[in-house]
């Protein structure tokens, strides 16, 4: 099998090319192809036969196929299931926002977090994505959906962390000036809390967003909806995001995806306004998206209207996230996991 030639920078290219006898400025234009979806070497039309043989005898080149594609009457979000090079398959969604349009890519295929609302990690994880393909999930979505991504969340299938380098690879890729060039400042990247790497990601001193997904305040709470909450705590967690935004200067996010019954208390409010003060993150309310196999429901609105006061008066800028999609299994895994059940 051929080297991943999508998953290479630049500059990568160029020292293969070089060891191969190749002018350096061939990388370049190969570069270019991919970054404009070109999945063939036979397209790249200003390369010689002789180098595109060579090409095909050393790297691999895969599109993604669509599986399927659900179109929100509502919104117009659109939901992708894309056919991964060995048959898995991910989710990945495009919202359009005033401001521009949002695309929410996965980063493995399953998870093995185990958050007892979610619906991808239901099968547990199967494997950890490669960058080209998280970088073909953005580009795909733009050229099949016809619509300019200008921001893109880490907020689909699996943990981010939990695939640190190849993240952190495709963050170069698709930040790269030859390549689609989405700048830092328009990426989040969402975490189930993985402190042990939040070091590392903080001396990288991306532009990035911090999205930390807490759903709980307290111990008690947390480690019962989200297993990687043991061993850690949330206080470690806490202060490990103090010390990220002291280190980086960049907000953190606090994602909070309202319970009934579960989280969604005075004494939830008071607690998470308290740790969003110390930490100065900002918290973004989620109405809970019910899953078919799971129990959970989401928190009544007078509820979320008593927590949201509680933390406005407690001076935290807090936001509820409008719900897109609503009618295309948009809450992230549900999709492939109902492609799995048929
Ligand atoms: N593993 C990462 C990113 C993927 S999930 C993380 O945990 O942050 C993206 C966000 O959706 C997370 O905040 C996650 O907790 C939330 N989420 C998962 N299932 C949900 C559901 N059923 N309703 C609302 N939010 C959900």
């Amino acid at each position: 099998m051929g080297k991943d030639i999508l998953s290479m920078l630049p500059q990568e290219i160029e020292r293969d090319f070089i060891s191969m006898g190749e002018q350096k400025f061939r990388a370049g234009q190969v570069f270019q192809w991919l970054s404009r979806g070109v999945r063939d070497f036979e397209d790249m039309t200003n390369i010689s036969k002789p180098l595109r043989e060579k090409l095909k005898e050393n790297y691999e080149l895969y599109r993604p196929k669509v599986l399927s594609k659900q179109v929100s009457k509502l919104d117009g979000t659109i939901k992708y299931l894309w056919e991964l090079k060995d048959g898995n398959a991910v989710e990945t969604v495009v919202m359009s926002y005033k401001h521009g349009n949002t695309v929410c890519i996965s980063t493995q295929v399953g998870c093995r977090q185990g958050c007892a609302f979610c619906a991808s990690t239901i099968g547990g994880l199967v494997r950890c994505l490669e960058p080209g393909e998280m970088l073909d999930e953005v580009m795909f979505s733009q050229i099949d959906s016809g619509k300019e991504i200008s921001n893109i969340v880490l907020m689909g299938i699996g943990e981010p962390l939990d695939n640190f380098d190849n993240v952190m690879r495709f963050l170069q890729l698709v930040n790269h000036p030859k390549g689609m060039n989405i700048g830092m400042r328009h990426i989040s990247l969402s975490t189930c809390g993985l402190t042990e790497r939040f070091e590392e990601l903080a001396e990288r001193d991306l532009q990035l967003t911090l999205s930390v997904s807490l759903h709980a305040p307290d111990d008690e709470t947390r480690s019962k909806i989200m297993p990687a909450n043991r061993g850690r705590g949330v206080e470690q967690l806490i202060e490990c995001c103090r010390k990220y935004y002291e280190k980086t200067g960049r907000r953190i996010s606090f994602e909070y995806a309202m319970i009934d019954g579960v989280n969604d208390t005075e004494y939830h409010a008071k607690l998470l306004a308290k740790h969003a003060r110390y930490v100065s993150a900002h918290v973004n309310l989620i109405p809970l998206n019910h899953v078919e196999e799971r129990q959970f429901q989401p928190s009544t609105p007078e509820h979320m209207k008593a927590f949201i006061k509680i933390l406005e008066d407690a001076g935290v800028n807090v936001t509820v996230r409008r719900k897109l999609g609503g009618d295309v299994d948009a809450s992230c895994g549900q999709l492939r996991r109902k492609m799995q059940k048929s």
